[in-house]
């Protein structure tokens, strides 16, 4: 459910750069939703879309003192579960949980297309 609301978010917002080819999306390791989930995502709702999905890394800070990568212990579709590798309890996610739109790769040439809503998203399954 997450990556299908990031993916409206970054096609609502890429399309405001005018005709899309592509998109470069940042996801980060602990994000509410799986780089596979977001591409699929947004392919339903652009199947041309060239995307490109980086991962970036996660930071944590626990109250043992410990800052820096979590040791993820499992993962669930929209659930990373983590802990800290130095105490072993529960730290405080910093950076790692975002879905960011980094890059819109418009098409070259000016194709008589209005950037907008579009279709609804729809349950296509
Ligand atoms: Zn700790």
């Amino acid at each position: 459910m997450h990556a299908e609301l990031a993916a409206d978010r970054i096609v609502d917002e890429a399309e405001k750069h005018g005709n899309v080819a592509g998109v470069n999306v940042i996801v980060g390791e602990a994000a509410p939703a799986t780089k596979d989930g977001i591409r699929n995502s947004i392919l339903k709702r652009k199947p041309d879309w060239e995307i490109t999905i980086e991962t970036k890394e996660s930071k944590v800070r626990c109250k043992c003192g410990y800052q820096g990568r979590p040791k993820i212990t499992g993962r669930e579709e929209e659930f990373v579960h983590i802990e800290c590798p130095k105490c072993g309890k529960q730290p405080k996610m910093t950076e790692g949980e975002e879905i960011v739109l980094a890059e819109v790769v418009l098409k070259d040439e000016k194709e008589d297309v209005a950037p907008g809503k579009g279709e609804d998203v729809g349950e296509e399954e």
